[in-house]
């Protein structure tokens, strides 16, 4: 009786469709039932340049693209607070078993604004856990964003944009949004989790915010994975 009270007075309906009464219906739980693939290569900030070509920094396990109604899914569960989206969308998650990760590792989510999270609308939280508790790893959300230097950043989006490109400039570009994190106490291997993969910049700035800490990112998990935006 409880649930139905709740229901009328906090009415569910389908992330992707809209479809009344469920905050996912079985046509778009569909969407997600898949293995993990990893999709790094298509992340141009991941990757490493090699005398012999470029590879990606670590691989990023994804469930699909992000398009039709998997996107319309993403969005609608980052801006809502739900608790009954929340698990249907975790119990999607795939096993995480033979990945070709390590034992040990430590799950950290990619951070949120603290007061999307003090709403209760922080995705990759509820994902890291979720991956956390199938790999029997460790998580910890410790990843911080910074303040942004936005007098810094658009300087130096200008200087792309008007060709005043300098030896190194792109470097400097990725280090700003790297430097836009921040984390505390962590050493050992490290897996990030984010709800989309576009770029790999997001990825990129938390690896490198791992890094300073002491720790190593060895692996990625996100839902969805844009289309290769060099490709497009
Ligand atoms: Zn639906």
């Amino acid at each position: 009786m409880l649930d139905t009270l709740l229901d009328l007075v906090f009415p569910q309906w389908c992330a992707g469709c809209g479809r009344w009464d469920t905050p996912l219906c079985e046509e778009c739980r569909a969407e997600f039932l898949s293995r993990w693939r990893d999709c790094s290569a298509d992340a141009p900030f991941l990757m490493l340049v090699r005398e012999d070509g470029e590879e990606p920094a670590f691989p990023v396990f994804c469930l699909g693209t992000y398009e039709g109604r998997r996107r319309r899914c993403i969005i609608s569960w980052k801006n809502q607070a739900s608790a009954p989206l929340d698990h249907a969308m975790a119990s999607l998650i795939p096993d995480v078993a033979g990945l070709a990760l390590p034992e040990h590792v430590t799950v950290v989510p990619a951070p949120s604004s603290p007061s999307r999270e003090r709403r209760g609308m922080f995705v990759a939280g509820v994902l890291g856990q979720q991956v956390a508790e199938l790999g029997g790893w460790r998580y910890a959300n410790v990843l911080r964003k910074a303040k942004r230097n936005w007098k810094r950043e658009i300087e130096l989006r200008a200087d792309v944009a008007l060709g005043r490109a300098r030896r190194g400039l792109r470097i400097q570009a990725r280090g700003a949004k790297s430097r836009a994190m921040s984390v505390r106490r962590l050493n050992g291997d490290v897996v990030l989790v984010d709800d989309v993969l576009t770029t790999g910049a997001t990825l990129a700035g938390a690896a490198h915010a791992v890094a300073d800490a002491g720790g190593r990112v060895v692996g990625a998990f996100v839902l969805a994975s844009a289309k290769n935006p060099r490709r497009v």
